[in-house]
């Protein structure tokens, strides 16, 4: 018997009601679109079958070619063909510079700190270029699901800054697409494993692109992921497997390193082509055709191709250590690890990952896919299809942020590897008397002083009202978003005058100034606590000789005698040349003796002060 499903009048929603969501895999080499239909989340593939949408934007004089067909183009018109958007995207002109060589495009420096490259249909950004490809997917998955989307939730390495973060919304914004939030890729691939549904554990998702690498150490605990670390190299994957087998090529058939663009592009392909065959032959055949219109006939079997990328596959296996380290784990304490991206198709990339971690990695979903289709189930989630879905993804902020304070020293907010969403507040004060303004300064980073961190934004507290130093209560809120995008809010609390800045760095850092801001943390942290000492000594001495020269200023003539004076003014400039040297122990001691030297006149001001309270009131007042 069929049964009917009877809805309440505004209580269930009918199928047709099912808001069209997706998820989308924005990839630096390929790109997917997966949506949940009946239940099943699936990539949706295009007319001809084909789930990948290799991330290539060609510019024709007359038309705007994305995918397949661009790719097989960008031999022959690599100028105006862009391949690597994702590579470029959010960063500054100086980042690219540094990825140039190997990047055949004619860059241009736009009035923005964003790179542009010049293309016959104009100067064009990388996330212009992005957009075209979201444009593409989205399209296929409306065609495919008959309707517009809700919304829609794309994936980006768990290493991308807010720079990276924003400009990918920013694509999808010129795409017309509602972002419902970015998600970190390892995370969606927990997601696409049900790894939420399993016991409690830990769990590692190991993700080798074609340009990016990125692990995760997750943890599940009833049923709710947290991140306990994210590590990664943005600046390694397949595309650094081709460029190897590549150069061997070049050895072997005897190519300059002069060759062409175009020679260059078709070596890189065929290199591709002979490594991906590897992952499932032990041999492969090269035929190459070389710039004089020859040709190079040779093999390349598997273990000389494992011995040219084992550097490249054990250089993945430092972030997976310093993830383990940031949780707190050993290698072996990890349950599960998930293999996501292409290059986890490398049979050394399974063995190696495997030997690390002492646990036979899951390989189960497609790893092209697993990204995508973990997107499409939040998508869904967030779509509102799921209402009872409890699932929560929480992601963390790779570099610990924080404020200026006194004497060049870093006040960090948030530290780094805290889960995202988050809010944090904390209160400062005034540092003078009467003080109408604050500067701000939000900083990136794990070392203690200023100059050691990277500059986000500077913002200004103004209208505070009068009061002496100490009184006013400022309070700064840093809120990172799920989207992992900051915004600080500074406000005083007795006034409630506020300040507000939405942090968005000009240029994203590369993967390199992450690693090297860490690793200087690291080697520095005995030097960098000596400083803070030292700066945090300055700091009181120099708030304790304003204070005693503004006391002095105000009534010293009326409460001093001259030689009394003298005695505190000695003890003063012992202060003053104690605070200009760099022993901390001699300031603090230098304070100590200037505080004990001014007992007494500090006693007389309260005293004073009560006087002039009590002038012309009545005793029972104070009662
Ligand atoms: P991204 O996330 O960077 O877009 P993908 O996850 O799509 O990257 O992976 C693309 C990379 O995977 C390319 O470098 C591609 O050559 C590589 N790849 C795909 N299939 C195989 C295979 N069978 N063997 C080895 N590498 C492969
Ligand atoms: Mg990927």
């Amino acid at each position: 018997m069929a049964l009917l499903q009877i809805a309440e009048p505004g209580q269930t929603a009918a199928p047709h009601e099912h808001k069209l969501a997706a998820g989308i895999d924005l990839g630096t080499t390929n790109s997917l679109v997966a949506s949940v239909r009946s239940g099943e989340a699936r990539t949706l593939p295009d007319a001809q079958h084909r789930h990948l949408l290799p991330s290539v934007v060609r510019y024709t004089e007359q038309a705007i070619v994305v995918g397949h067909e661009a790719k097989v183009a960008a031999v022959d018109d690599p100028l105006n063909t862009v391949a690597s958007a994702k590579r470029l995207i959010g960063r500054g002109v100086e980042d690219v510079k540094t990825l140039g060589e190997r990047l055949p495009y004619d860059f241009v420096e736009g009035e923005s700190h964003m790179p542009r490259i010049r293309t016959r249909q104009g100067d064009i950004s990388p996330v212009e270029v992005s957009a075209e490809v979201l444009r593409v997917l989205a399209h296929r998955a409306e065609e495919s699901l008959g309707g517009d989307l809700s919304g829609v939730v794309i994936t980006v390495p768990a290493y991308f800054d807010d720079a990276q973060r924003q400009a990918t919304k920013d694509a999808a914004k010129i795409a017309g697409l509602h972002v419902f939030r970015l998600l970190n890729e390892p995370t969606a691939a927990a997601v696409a494993y049900g790894l939420d549904k399993k016991s409690d554990g830990v769990h590692a998702v190991y993700d080798l692109g074609g340009g990016t690498f990125d692990i995760s150490i997750l943890r599940l605990r009833k049923g709710v992921f947290e991140v306990l670390a994210t590590a990664g190299d943005s600046a390694l994957g397949g595309d650094d497997l081709d460029r190897a087998v590549a150069r061997w090529i070049m050895q072997q058939a005897d190519i300059g390193d002069d060759a062409d663009h175009k020679t260059l592009r078709r070596l890189l392909r065929d290199a591709c082509t002979a490594k991906e065959v590897l992952s499932s032959q032990n041999e492969v055949a090269l035929d190459i055709e070389l710039p004089n219109g020859g040709c190079w006939q040779g093999n390349l079997d598997r273990t000389t191709f494992n011995n040219l990328v084992d550097p490249l596959i054990k250089k993945t296996l430092a972030p997976c250590r310093r993830s383990l380290r940031d949780s707190g784990l050993r290698p072996d304490e990890v349950e599960d690890v998930v293999l996501v991206g292409g290059s986890t198709r490398v049979p050394r990339v399974r063995e190696l990952v495997g030997e690390f971690f002492a646990a036979t990695p899951l390989v189960d979903i497609d790893p092209d896919k697993v990204v995508a289709i973990g997107a499409a189930i939040q998508a869904d989630a967030l779509a509102g299809n799921k209402p009872d879905d409890e699932m929560l993804l929480l992601d963390v902020n790779p570099l610990s942020l924080g404020l200026e304070t006194m004497g060049g020293l870093v006040e960090k907010i948030i530290p780094r590897n805290t889960t995202i969403p988050v809010a944090r507040a904390q209160e400062f004060t005034t540092f003078k008397d009467g003080q109408s303004a604050m500067a701000i300064h939000v900083l990136q980073g794990e070392r203690e002083l200023v100059k050691d961190c990277r500059s986000l934004a500077r913002f200004e507290l103004r209208g505070i009202p009068p009061m002496v130093a100490g009184a006013a209560r400022i309070r700064v809120t840093f809120e990172v978003d799920a989207d992992g995008l900051l915004s600080v809010t500074a406000s005083e609390q007795s006034s409630g005058v506020k300040a507000q800045v939405e942090v968005k760095p000009s240029y994203g850092l590369t993967d390199r100034e992450i690693e090297t801001m860490l690793k200087d943390s690291m080697s520095h942290a005995h030097e960098d606590m000596e400083a803070r000492k030292l700066r945090e000594e300055q700091v009181e001495a120099e708030r304790t000789i304003e204070a005693l020269q503004a006391a002095l200023a105000e009534d010293g003539e009326r409460l001093l005698t001259a030689d009394e004076r003298a005695l505190i003014e000695h003890s003063l400039e012992g202060l003053v040349r104690a605070s200009r040297g760099r022993d901390a122990a001699m300031i603090k001691k230098a304070v100590e003796a200037l505080e004990q030297t001014c007992g007494f006149y500090v006693e007389r001001r309260m005293n004073a002060g009560i006087q002039q309270a009590m002038a012309g009131r009545k005793v029972e007042e104070f009662e």
